[in-house]
């Protein structure tokens, strides 16, 4: 007679491997999300650019920016947080691009609490 024997493989060594790669994962996007959650605890979930209101439904539009731009620099009580849609964080983010490439700041760059309603303010004030 034939007994019929399943052997299962123990895959211990790498398993432990998975584990570690696993928890190294985690941890980084652990600290992203913690700022996010943070983030959206502290401050309303509107557009600090453009105004929109965002609930469940589109929470993943609103992004979180670092005012200076500093990852590292998460202070609890939200100061270098910003809520920001994708679009308004990106023509920040565009903004300063701007700013390095041509290597000057202008005096609008710091009245940041301006809202943008006509493009062509911005031109008037290049001149
Ligand atoms: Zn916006
Ligand atoms: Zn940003």
């Amino acid at each position: 007679m034939v007994g019929r024997r399943l052997i299962k493989k123990k895959k211990t060594s790498s398993k432990k491997l998975d584990e570690i790669v696993q928890k190294a994962r985690n941890s980084i996007t652990e600290r992203d999300k913690g700022y996010r959650e943070q983030s959206l605890k502290i401050h309303p979930w509107v557009c600090g650019r453009c105004g929109k209101e965002f609930n469940r439904d589109n929470l993943h539009l609103l992004t979180v920016h670092h005012v200076d731009h500093n990852h590292d620099n998460n202070p609890i009580d939200g100061s270098n947080w910003e809520n920001l849609c994708i679009y308004c964080h990106d023509r920040e983010h565009q903004k300063i691009r701007d700013f390095e490439q041509y290597g000057e700041l202008t005096s609008s760059a710091h009245q940041d609490e301006m809202p943008i309603n006509n493009p062509f303010d911005i031109l008037k004030k290049m001149d």
